[in-house]
Parts: C-alpha cells; sequence; structure tokens
C-alpha cells in the first residue's frame, strides 16, 4: 500500500474509531509522517502504530495523538505547553490547530531534529526547548493548554501552577505494574477537576535532562 492510500484509510479509521473533530482530522492529514519517522519504518508512517525514534523513544500512535488534541479543545489564541517532544510529530499536529507550541524535550538530540524538521516544514509557531517538563517553563506560563506525552507516577505541580484558570491539561499517569492511563485535568480557580479516559502506554517521564554523548549527532 503506497504512504497516499495508507493515510487515506488511516484517516477513514481515525474517524470510525471515534475522532470527530474535523480540525484535528485535518491537522493529521496534512502533516507528513514520513518526515517524522525514522528511515526504516517510513513505509510504515501511516500504521496506526507507534514506531522507534532515536535515544530509546517513540512517536505516538495516530490514533493516541487524535484523541489527545481532540480532548484539549484547542482554538486559534491557544497558548499550548507540550512535554515530550519526541519525533515533533504531535507538536507539529497541534501548531496547525493553535496560536503557538513551545515544546520541552530532555534529549538535545531530539529536540534539534525537531527544530529543523519544523524549519523544513515552515511550522513557525513552534518553539522548541531543551528542558526539564517536572519544572514546566514557567517563563511563558500561563498555558492555555498542557499535553504531557511521557508517563510521570503524579501530575507534577509545576504543570498545575501554569496551566491557566479554565485550562485543560491532558496526561498519562503511571499507576504502577504498568498500567497507564490517559487524564484530562481542568483548572478551576479553586483547585483542579480530572477525569480518567482511556488505558494508555506511553514511555517514563524521567526527571533532569538527559546524558548525552559528546559526538551525538545532531
Ligand atoms: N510527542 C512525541 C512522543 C514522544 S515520546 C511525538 O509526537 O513523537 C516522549 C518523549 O518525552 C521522549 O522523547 C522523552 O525523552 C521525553 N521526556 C521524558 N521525560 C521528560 C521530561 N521530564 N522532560 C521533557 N521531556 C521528557
Amino acid at each position: 500500500m503506497s504512504n497516499e492510500t495508507a493515510k487515506v484509510k488511516l484517516i477513514m479509521d481515525l474517524r470510525a474509531r471515534g475522532i470527530r473533530s474535523t480540525s484535528v482530522l485535518e491537522a493529521i492529514e496534512t502533516t507528513p509522517r514520513e518526515k517524522f519517522v525514522a528511515e526504516p519504518f517510513i513505509d510504515q508512517a501511516y500504521a496506526d502504530q507507534s514506531l522507534p525514534i532515536s535515544c530509546g523513544q517513540t512517536i505516538s500512535q495516530p490514533y493516541i495523538v487524535a484523541f489527545m488534541t481532540e480532548q484539549l479543545n484547542l482554538n486559534d489564541r491557544s497558548l499550548v505547553l507540550e512535554v515530550g517532544t519526541g519525533s515533533g510529530y504531535q507538536a507539529a499536529v497541534l501548531s496547525k490547530m493553535c496560536r503557538r507550541v513551545f515544546t520541552l524535550e530532555r534529549y538535545r538530540t531530539l529536540s534539534m531534529k525537531a527544530r529543523h524538521l519544523f524549519e523544513e516544514l515552515s511550522l513557525r509557531n513552534i518553539t522548541t526547548i531543551i528542558g526539564d517538563g517536572f519544572k514546566g517553563w514557567p517563563q511563558q506560563a500561563p498555558f492555555d493548554h498542557i499535553i504531557v506525552t511521557a508517563a510521570p507516577r503524579d501530575i507534577p505541580q509545576p504543570l498545575i501552577d501554569q496551566l491557566a484558570v479554565g485550562g485543560v491539561m491532558v496526561i498519562p499517569l503511571n499507576q504502577g505494574l504498568g498500567n497507564q492511563a490517559l487524564y484530562r485535568v481542568t483548572k478551576t480557580p479553586q483547585s483542579i477537576e480530572t477525569k480518567k479516559l482511556i488505558d494508555v502506554r506511553f514511555v517514563p517521564m524521567l526527571e533532569g535532562l538527559a546524558r548525552e554523548q559528546q559526538n551525538t549527532s545532531n
């Protein structure tokens, strides 16, 4: 199957699985996932599966990208923080539906790679930051939306602090024994409301910047 045919099938499958937002489906359709996957996997770019990328990380499954994006309820004024740039695919999808995306990654190699791709694809409203998602990015807070694409045990307090009142965060939480669930967190003036959505499988969210070899290629 060609990538073009596979892409048409993917969009149909996402619809069949309950993704209703036409802007989410359009953002997926206009984001070339083949650019974000590693070379040996290019012919699987539009299969609905996660795939390995550099630094032992993964690019998320398209359904999960679509589902999380839909749950955020973005609009063209939204300021979004993503934790876990990885390949940059999720950030690219977000960038088509909001005003600005700040995306944090603890691996310099991944952050630089993603940054070059955003330049190549002329996605000018994405800012890549090498940083620790447990601390968020207070310099640009508050964010209308926060999306976390690696799983911590608990919701990091700085991310709650950096979410605007009325804002929405989507975050996978590690629940032990290899179980993870995705949560939607809404910030109220007094506290937060959380809702469990679906079971998921993300790489763990790890503290601090990643130690990398000096000569790692960008
Ligand atoms: N959104 C990505 C999926 C990335 S996988 C995509 O579309 O491809 C999760 C990423 O989170 C990994 O690259 C991992 O290095 C990163 N990560 C894990 N813990 C982190 C932390 N504390 N701060 C920033 N990034 C983190």
